[in-house]
C-alpha cells in the first residue's frame, strides 16, 4: 500500500514523459510494472513510454477499452499473481481508472499518467467505473501514488476535454454551497481543510489572469484539478468537489444520455442551479464564455422536458447526498422558467 514508494510524487508540466522513468526511479519504483493504457493513445505515445517504464521495470502492457470494473478486477489478479510490483495507468480516464482500481484491489503502488484534464477523478481517491449493467458507480479507493502531466500531451488533444475540466472545477461552487446547506441541515459534518483545497481549486482558477487556453493555462488547470482531488482525499468522499449540480448530471446520463462531456453536464449544472435558487451567477456564466464553454441546453441536446426530469430525479440519484435540491421547489412550471432563463442567459 504503497510502503514502498519512497516518494509520493506530482509531476506537471512540459515534456514530462520524457522524464517518467527518472521520476520513477526516485520514487524508488522497480522490478515488474503492468502498464494499462488506452489504445488511441498508446498509438502516439506508447513507444515513448515503454521506454521510460522500462528503464526501471519490465514491462507487461494491457489496453483497454471500456471501464468496467470487471476488466479493473481480471487486472487486478493478473497484477496478484504476475507478481507485479507496481502499476501505471496512461490514458483519458478510462485506462487510468481502471488502473487505479486494479492498484487498490490487487495493493499495489499506482503511478497515473493522464493525457487530458477533463475532470478532477484523474488524481483522486475515486474510480469511476462500469457495472456488470453497465452503469456507472464512483468507487472509493485510493489516490495515485504518482501522478505524471505532460502539458504538451493534454495541448495536442481535443479542446474540448479541456473545456470539460474547466466546467468540472466551476461545479465545485456549488457544492461548497450544497455542502454548507447539508451542514447546516444537520446531514454532514463539517471540513474545513478539505473546504479550502476546493474553494482555492475553484478560485485560483477563475480569479487567474489567462483568456485562452496555452500551456500555461492548463498548468493552472491541472493544479486545480489536483486541489479537488486532494479536497475529496481529505473529505473522504466527493462532497467537496460534487454537490446538486453532479447529481444533475448523473440524471442526465440515466434519463438523457446525449453524450455530453462529464464537466460541461456538471458546468451546466452549476449554472442551473444557482438560476433555479436565485444565486448570483454572472462571473461563472463570464468564466465560462471568456473559454468559450458552451453550457446552452439546447445547444447540449437537452429539451425542456428531460431537464425538468432530470431536475426532478436528480435528489433521488444518490439519496445520502443532501443539497439545495431537497430544500427548493421543483415543481415542474418552476423548472421550465428555469430552463428558459438558463437559455436566455446562455445565449
Ligand atoms: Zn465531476
Amino acid at each position: 500500500m504503497g510502503s514502498n514508494i519512497a516518494q509520493r510524487s506530482f509531476e506537471v508540466g512540459v515534456g514530462k514523459l520524457e522524464s517518467v522513468g527518472a521520476t520513477l526511479e526516485r520514487s524508488g519504483l522497480k522490478g515488474n510494472a503492468l502498464l494499462v493504457s488506452g489504445s488511441h493513445v498508446w498509438e502516439e505515445y506508447g513507444t515513448t513510454l515503454l521506454q521510460q517504464v522500462s528503464r526501471v521495470a519490465s514491462v507487461e502492457v494491457h489496453k483497454v477499452k471500456a471501464n468496467t470494473m470487471e476488466r479493473a478486477m481480471d487486472l487486478a489478479q493478473q497484477a496478484l499473481l504476475g507478481d507485479i510490483d507496481f502499476i501505471v495507468g496512461f490514458g483519458g480516464g478510462k485506462a487510468t481508472d481502471v488502473g487505479k482500481y486494479a492498484a487498490y484491489v490487487a495493493k499495489k503502488p499506482y503511478v497515473s499518467i493522464p493525457t487530458t484534464l477533463a475532470n478532477d477523478g484523474l488524481v483522486s481517491a475515486i474510480a469511476v467505473l462500469k457495472d456488470s449493467e453497465s452503469l456507472p458507480r464512483s468507487l472509493g479507493c485510493r489516490m495515485p501514488d504518482v501522478a505524471i502531466l505532460d502539458i504538451d500531451i493534454v495541448m495536442n488533444g481535443p479542446i474540448d476535454l479541456v473545456k470539460a475540466g474547466i466546467g468540472d472545477t466551476i461545479s465545485n461552487h456549488t457544492a461548497l454551497i450544497d455542502w454548507d446547506i447539508a451542514v447546516k441541515a444537520g446531514r454532514e459534518s463539517e471540513n474545513n481543510y478539505a473546504k479550502l483545497m476546493s474553494s482555492t481549486a475553484l478560485e485560483s482558477l477563475i480569479n487567474s489572469r489567462f483568456d485562452e487556453i496555452d500551456g500555461d493555462f492548463l498548468m493552472q488547470l491541472a493544479k486545480s484539478l489536483i486541489f479537488s482531488g486532494i479536497a475529496m482525499e481529505y473529505a473522504g468522499s466527493s462532497r467537496p468537489v460534487s454537490g446538486s449540480e453532479h447529481l444533475f448530471s448523473h440524471a442526465l446520463d440515466y434519463y438523457a444520455p446525449q453524450n455530453n462531456l462529464h464537466g460541461i453536464q456538471t458546468a451546466l449544472g452549476t449554472i442551473a442551479v444557482l438560476t433555479l435558487t436565485g444565486r448570483p451567477r454572472k462571473q461563472l456564466l463570464d468564466y465560462l464564455s471568456r473559454f468559450e464553454v458552451d453550457v446552452n441546453p439546447r445547444r447540449l441536446g437537452i429539451d425542456k422536458d428531460q431537464f425538468v426530469e432530470c431536475f426532478q430525479k436528480a435528489p433521488a440519484m444518490r439519496p445520502g447526498r443532501y443539497t439545495c435540491l431537497n430544500e427548493c421547489d421543483l415543481a415542474t412550471a418552476n423548472l421550465e422558467a428555469t430552463y428558459d432563463q438558463v437559455l436566455e442567459e446562455t445565449r
